[in-house]
């Protein structure tokens, strides 16, 4: 077991000190879990195969599952990646810093342990200062998966990073509560003027196809059949503590329907928790409730949705009914998390 350091930071050059240690344990193979836009990260220098292993021993996660590397601007991506493309270039220039996650060729010093065997490196630059200031400090790309344990919801803010991860890592940067709460947008450059979403995120397909010509969905997202182009789509992934049913509609659809399925639970001796919003709060007990926001405000969905899931660590139900949105805009990365979540019960009405 680690003993894990926790600093937080609101000030980069007050806490210029603290960085430059984060940097240090970085480049001598150790784990710091860093805060972004999207969610926590678990970092390791991603050109060292040790350190990247150590994160998957940390997480508990499959070995095939690629790592991102993450870098503090668009100057690092010639360092591991190949080829950049002219689509890659657009896409650079116009969401970097920013929640998008770019598929590359990968060069020869990224080792196998960060792209679990692929010949292509995932990478990103967050729209975060404090990220951004570890980055330059480490002075290499860092591997930084969610730094929750695998298949558990993505920690937002550091006390959720904390309750799995102190012991495993040597240092935890606070930097707040992330502003997006879902992951990034990852996208792959087709040899056309083309791109493929492999993961729904902050970046939403109008914003893609409004900078490249043509924007399609990897299939298996759209129809839940096939292999994944992105292997990690493939795990079941932010299981909260019960069952989850995930509703979508109109707000009085939606509150009927709750209605409907919790009485069910309730003549079933079950206990019910929800994750809704205060429109559909307002009918039913408020034990064991947790509001997201106003109803079909996604910006505070996306937001509230993991710190929702893992309300009910503490919170014990046997069943969770949940309310989604649909899926145009940031609703895409919502109700694929939401779909993961609740292992597909989602009823639309
Ligand atoms: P995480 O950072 O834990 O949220 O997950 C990273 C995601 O990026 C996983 O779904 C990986 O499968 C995906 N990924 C990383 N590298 C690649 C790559 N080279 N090609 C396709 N997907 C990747
Ligand atoms: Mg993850």
């Amino acid at each position: 077991m680690k003993h894990t350091k926790i600093i937080s930071i609101t000030d980069i050059e007050k806490d210029a000190a603290a960085l430059e240690e984060a940097g240090r344990i970085i480049r001598n193979g150790g784990l710091v879990v860093f805060p972004t836009e999207t969610v926590y990260g678990i970092g390791a220098n991603g050109l060292d195969a040790d350190a990247c292993r150590s994160i998957y021993t940390a997480k508990g996660r499959p070995s095939d599952n690629p790592l991102i590397l993450t870098v503090p601007g668009k100057e690092s991506v010639k360092e591991v990646a190949a080829v950049i493309t002219p689509t890659a270039q657009k896409l650079l220039d116009a969401f970097w810093p920013g929640p998008l996650t770019i598929i590359f060729p990968r060069k020869a010093n990224v080792p196998d342990a960060a792209t679990g065997g692929l010949d292509t490196v995932a990478l990103r630059c967050p729209a975060h200062d404090v990220c951004r200031a570890f980055l330059r400090c480490a002075g290499v790309p860092v591997a930084g998966p969610s730094a929750n344990l695998s298949g558990r919801p993505s920690p937002t803010t550091a006390a959720e990073v904390a309750h799995d991860m102190d012991g495993r890592v040597d240092m935890i940067i606070d930097g707040g509560p992330c502003k997006i709460g879902v992951e990034s947008t990852i996208v792959e450059c087709n040899a056309d003027d083309t791109v493929t979403i492999l993961r729904p995120g902050g970046v939403t397909i109008d914003m893609l196809r409004q900078v490249v010509g043509h924007v399609c969905v990897d299939t298996s997202l759209v129809t839940g059949k096939g292999v994944p182009k992105a292997p990690g789509m493939k795990y079941r992934h932010y299981a909260p503590s019960a069952p989850m049913t995930s509703v979508v509609g109109p707000v009085e659809a939606v509150t009927a329907k709750i209605s409907t399925l919790y009485k069910q639970f309730k003549a079933e001796g079950q206990v019910v928790g929800f994750l809704v919003s205060e429109e559909v709060a307002a009918h039913f007990p408020q034990e064991n409730m947790y509001i997201w926001g106003r109803h079909g405000d996604k910006t505070a969905l996306a937001n509230q949705l993991y710190t929702g899931l893992l309300f009910f660590d503490t919170h014990t139900v046997d069943h969770i009914l949940a309310e989604g949105t649909d899926s145009d805009g940031l609703g895409m990365a919502i109700m694929n998390r939401m779909k993961k979540a609740s292992g597909g019960d989602i009823i639309i009405i």
